[in-house]
């Protein structure tokens, strides 16, 4: 089902084929208190054996992924997520990056100019940042062949109610797609191909998405920021900051993971450290995410 031969974790759903780019791995420290998931103290993840050492180390740290997902469907290839981008002014950070992440994708197999589209889940910066790249000063189209694919509800949200951090991440992610005439904007159950839909899991953001892969009698889904790490299955309630409806986002996993263990999905987790994925379990009155046996 999966592969790794090349550096790539891969996976393969029926005819369709996921490859994860990473842009980034990071952990972070729950001590004190961790500012993405504060409920998720060292004591509170101990409850939870299973998420050590996949998803949580032996310091309590929780393991963190950023990546794009690339997937290949019979005629079509999408990126679903565009990571954080280099040369960005990021506040969040503190830090430009210059990561070799565009190198990755062509080391991958995956030439820029054959990307068919690109879904955002959602319009957070370090969901849009590939969107473009810095050219002789210009933010241009990375994927300057695709069609980019933004929640109609998600684009209106952040163009209405954006902070001042928003619209610098529109100004340089958004907008110059936008004006090179490349993006369609689209509903929350958006069918992109025979084997690729959208599904809308708002709560983290109004218009959020996760993207459903079907082929074949297989199924996976694309998490998005539904849900930022796997402790949140252990603990649908425990919420992020950056949640923008967090009672919306809670009762999305609840229902959305019940919904998900009884279709024997494969979760792929955007923001979830390798292995990535796995499939979703009853556990007490949650959740648990069991990997693949290797
Ligand atoms: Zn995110």
């Amino acid at each position: 089902m999966s592969g790794q031969k090349d550096g790539f974790q891969r996976w393969q759903v029926g005819d369709v084929r996921v490859t994860s780019i990473i842009e980034m791995e990071t952990t972070v420290s729950c001590i004190p208190e961790n500012g993405l998931i504060p409920s998720a103290t060292p004591e509170g993840l101990r409850r939870h054996a299973w998420l050590y050492p996949h998803f949580v180390n032996q310091a309590d740290e929780l393991l963190f992924a950023i990546q794009a997902l690339i997937v290949e469907a019979p005629g079509k290839t999408l990126v679903v997520d565009t990571c954080i981008g280099n040369d960005k002014n990021r506040a969040a950070l503190g830090t430009m990056l210059a990561t070799s992440f565009l190198q990755d994708i062509e080391r991958a197999g995956f030439a820029r100019d054959r990307i068919d589209a690109v879904i955002c889940t959602h319009l957070h910066f370090d969901h849009i940042g590939w969107n473009t790249m810095l050219v002789e000063g210009r933010w241009v189209p990375t994927f300057p062949q695709a069609r980019y694919l933004f929640g109609r509800l998600e684009y209106d949200h952040w163009t209405a109610h954006g902070d001042e951090h928003d619209r610098v991440h529109f100004a340089d992610s958004v907008l110059p797609v936008v004006e090179a005439g490349l993006v369609d904007l689209v509903e929350m159950d958006h069918c992109i191909c025979d084997e690729i839909r959208l599904v809308p899991t708002p709560g983290h953001t109004p218009g959020h998405v996760s993207v459903m892969i079907e082929s074949r009698g297989q199924r996976a889904v694309i998490t998005g920021d539904m849900a930022h790490h796997p402790c949140q299955m252990a603990e649908p309630d425990w919420y992020t900051p950056f949640d923008f409806d967090p009672e919306a986002a809670a009762s999305t996993r609840r229902t959305t993971f019940e919904q998900w263990a009884r279709e024997e999905m494969l979760v792929i987790g955007t923001h979830f450290a390798a292995p990535t994925v796995g499939r979703i379990r009853h556990e007490g009155q949650a959740f648990r995410l069991d990997p693949p046996v290797r």
